[in-house]
């Protein structure tokens, strides 16, 4: 068996494990990261797309709504070109308590968050698709922020520094000597093959399922309350800025435009497993009945897919409370020296996106403590790879880019504006034969016809780059469409039912893609 040292080892991909990787390597740690999957597969690539300012919390959780304005604007210098800054309003509807917009605006002077109150009127202009009844309007600093090019830059960050990045590699098990974690034993997903890791520190950072890692450590009561949201794509930007409704949090109260689209959410459900992405009927009534609240003529919008999440909510042993409302959105540390008598061992899990950079900074604090070392740490001073210069992303750019090199380019994805090249280099780049990693990277089929267009297209230029075998294209675009319909078959009504109505032509009628022949050998 292979055996790797290093010395920290990460276990998750999403947003905290991939900020603690390239933390780490920049205070000069040798660095192995491992996923499961690919790459923000879970909590951070299921989110909603938001770049707090802390407004959400401002009455209910300050401490939370302190953490994110201070990240708020850490992230906007260090992860500039992975944010949109379309800003964020929070509006009192005819549905909302009028006396909390006075105790939300308290919240935010206490907890530091920038808030400016706005004219009804001025608010109106800005948002004509708004709710007209709404009575107060109050401007903050919400963004969305495009998890996949960050989580990506911090990877690319990390490996530049000499980080060894491993999508696809799970830990089945961890190792110990006694009483210290000493590394892991991972499975090659890809390869079939186990690897032994061995490392002086290992930090578990797999979210909602850090309970189940720290399990196979030995260590029980790392109890993380699985707090499932569903989220809504709508076909248009129905609004530019981030709306929340000036309440206590609730269900479907916020509608964040991101790209070409517009996405409401969320719920809050308990569930025991973290990979249960069921989507209940009623949820998906819900966030359309609340939509209709914030933008009159929600429900006949397009919806383009539907998908879930699972928040990662660290419980307080003391709490019996299983409200996953009730649960602190606050992150949680544990050095496991301290807490059970195990070293070489951390968990960092809770919080938020928005926080993950703070997160992955006290996680590598610790490291540094548990390796005797003292390095100072650099993520909110130091860009990201990719955003040097400090820009914001700007709606309109991509295409403004296209089409000053139209004719040179021949576009594989009308809906995400993706050229043959940019897929040819993604698909050398990352060595994938999954189109659903390459849609990750590239929003490939993310648009209204949810790969109706691009998907066979795609894996086409893939069987003929050598990278997939005339049988693994059959097998990657199937796959493909299964996963896409999961999303959409919940929202099939309209326009999109005759999408999908017209995709299942293609598909079927056309490609006939449940029978597909058996390839010649060699083919
Ligand atoms: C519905 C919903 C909406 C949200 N919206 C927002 C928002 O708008 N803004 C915001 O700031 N926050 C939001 N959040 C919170 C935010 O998404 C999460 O807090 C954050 O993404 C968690 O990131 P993470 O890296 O800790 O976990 P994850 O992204 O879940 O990463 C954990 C990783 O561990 C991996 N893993 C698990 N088991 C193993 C194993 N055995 N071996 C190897 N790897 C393993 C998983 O594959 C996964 O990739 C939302 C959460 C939900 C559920």
């Amino acid at each position: 068996m292979i055996t790797l040292t290093t010395d920290v080892l990460v276990i998750g991909g999403g947003a905290t494990g991939a900020g603690v990787a390239w933390d780490a390597s920049l205070r000069g740690l040798d660095v192995i990261l491992v996923d499961r999957l690919d790459l923000a597969e879970g909590t951070s690539g299921r989110f909603h797309g938001m770049l707090h300012s802390g407004g959400r919390y401002v009455v209910k959780d300050p401490a939370a709504a302190a953490e994110c304005i201070a990240e708020n604007r850490i992230l906007r210098d260090v992860a500039a070109d992975c944010i949109e800054d379309t800003g964020g309003l929070f509006v009192t509807t005819p549905f909302d308590d009028p006396a909390f917009a006075d105790r939300f605006a308290q919240g935010c002077r206490e907890s530091d968050v920038d808030c400016e109150e706005i004219p009804v009127a001025q608010a109106l202009r800005d948002e004509p698709r708004l709710n007209p009844g709404i009575s107060r309007a109050f401007r903050v600093p919400d963004a969305n922020i495009d998890v996949w090019k960050t989580v990506w830059a911090l990877a690319h960050g990390a490996q530049q520094r000499g980080a060894r990045i491993l999508p696809y590699h799970e830990v089945v098990a961890i190792q110990r000597d006694g009483d210290t974690v000493t590394g892991a034993r991972v499975h090659d997903v890809r390869a079939g093959e186990e690897l032994e890791i061995e490392a002086r520190v290992t930090v578990n950072a797999s979210g909602a399922w850090a309970g189940r890692i720290a399990a196979l450590a030995g260590i029980e009561g790392v109890r993380v309350l699985p707090g499932r949201g569903i989220m809504i794509a709508m076909n248009h930007r129905l609004v530019n800025t981030v709306i929340n409704r000036c309440q206590m949090p609730t269900d479907g109260d916020i509608i964040v435009p991101i790209r070409t689209v517009s996405v409401i959410g969320t719920t809050d459900q308990h569930s025991e497993d973290p990979d249960d992405h069921t989507v209940h009927e009623d949820e998906v009534d819900a966030m359309f009945d609340e939509g209709e609240k914030l933008v009159p003529g929600f429900r006949t919008a397009r919806a383009l897919r539907v998908w879930t999440g699972v928040r990662p909510l660290f419980e307080d042993a003391k709490a019996a409370d299983t409200e996953t409302r009730n649960v602190t959105r606050a992150h949680a540390l544990l050095d496991h020296s301290e807490r059970d008598g195990v070293g070489g061992f951390i968990t960092i899990t809770g919080g938020k996106l928005t926080t993950f950079r703070l997160m992955a900074e006290d996680t590598v604090d610790a490291v540094c403590r548990a390796l005797n070392v003292e390095r100072p740490c650099l993520t909110a001073s130091v860009p990201l790879p990719g955003s040097e210069r400090g820009e914001h992303y700007r709606l309109g750019e991509r295409l403004a880019r296209k089409e000053a090199a139209l004719r040179q380019q021949q576009i594989i994805c009308e809906c995400e504006l993706v050229s043959r090249e940019k897929l040819e280099v993604a698909v050398k780049q990352t060595g994938s034969t999954n189109l659903d990693d390459i849609r990750r990277q590239l929003r490939l089929g993310m648009g209204p016809c949810q790969g109706g267009f691009c998907i066979y297209r795609a894996a086409g230029i893939m069987h003929e780059l050598d990278s997939l075998s005339a049988q693994d294209v059959d097998l990657a675009l199937t796959s493909f469409l299964q996963e896409r319909w999961k999303g959409v078959w919940p929202v099939l009504y309209g326009d999109q039912l005759r999408q999908a109505r017209f995709d299942e032509w293609v598909f079927h009628g056309i490609l006939d893609v449940d029978h597909l022949p058996d390839p010649e050998p060699g083919s």
